[in-house]
């Protein structure tokens, strides 16, 4: 079959430097001693190999051994994490990506100023819970939320938006919002270019394919919305982990197939479904 890759696929920069944290931590402090506080990314592969080397999990910073280490993901954390792992006597590395970081502190800001901060992305994902604590009562938004009852009215409102997602679907929450009575608007671009790349490499591959594959975890933001543009651009896809996943109806007809993954998707699952797809 013949096979056709994205540009602009896999780890960003943000995934290898919390990659690169996780490592170097569990090497520094010895493996048990350092618990992340969460998957590190949403990469099944990628956390059981750091979980091999020696580094623990847990989603409760207060069943945390006072003695060991905390890693915050590249997702990042509230304050009140902060704190309290301070209060506890941890110790803490920080692997918040440069860019939700930025984001962080952009909607901290906006509060200062007096905005009414709205975020548009998935009240659920872990990046959005902690943008949201660095300013009381940010709304979140996104295309399921009805926006008449959801936000409120205030003189002046600050936009910013869960960094993976597409400018379109940003662009489009956007134009909802301005068709309310605010009097000042204020938007921050805190989309991520690593995504925005990814995602406009995706959508002109699967205009040119009859298949996309989009390889990723089936939980990672990224990696679900270059799923859902490449079907949107008319491609029939597929979001698959791993090559363990993949069926050969899948390509049953289909003579070229695109090959994409999202930003925590290591290159060596790429290579290896794109090698077996080029065998069949
Ligand atoms: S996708 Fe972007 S925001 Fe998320 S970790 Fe990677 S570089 Fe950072």
């Amino acid at each position: 079959m013949k096979v056709r890759l994205a540009t602009s696929r896999g780890f960003c920069f943000g995934v290898e430097d919390a990659i690169e944290l996780a490592e170097a931590a569990v090497e520094e402090h010895g493996p048990g001693r350092v618990v992340a506080l969460g998957p590190v990314i949403h990469n099944k592969q990628v956390v059981n190999e750091l979980e091999e080397a020696g580094l623990n999990q847990s989603g409760d910073l207060e069943t945390i051994d006072p003695s060991k280490t905390v890693l915050i993901r590249s997702h990042g954390a509230p304050p009140e994490t902060f704190q309290r792992a301070d209060e506890r006597g941890l110790r803490i590395i920080d692997a918040t990506c440069v860019l939700v970081k930025r984001a962080q502190n952009v909607v901290k800001q906006l509060h200062e100023e007096g905005y009414h901060v709205v975020m548009i992305g998935d009240p659920d994902h872990p990046e959005v819970r902690g943008v949201i604590g660095y300013a009381p009562n940010v709304t979140v938004i996104d295309e399921e939320t009805n926006l008449e009852r959801a936000l409120p009215y205030r003189e002046r409102i600050g936009i910013v938006a869960q960094t993976t997602h597409s400018p379109e679907h940003v662009a489009d929450m956007i134009a909802k919002i301005l068709k309310r009575p605010y009097r000042e608007v204020k938007i921050v671009n805190t989309l991520c270019l690593e995504v925005t790349r990814r995602q406009e490499a995706a959508m002109e591959l699967a205009r040119e394919v009859d298949v996309m594959f989009v390889l990723g975890g089936l939980h990672s933001a990224n990696t679900r919305e270059l799923a859902r543009l490449c079907q949107e651009a008319g491609c029939d896809t597929y979001h698959l982990e791993t090559w363990k996943q993949f069926e050969p109806s899948m390509v049953e007809g289909k003579q070229v197939a695109g090959v994409t993954a999202g930003a925590s998707t290591p290159e060596s699952v790429i290579a290896q479904f794109v090698g077996e797809l080029e065998a069949l």
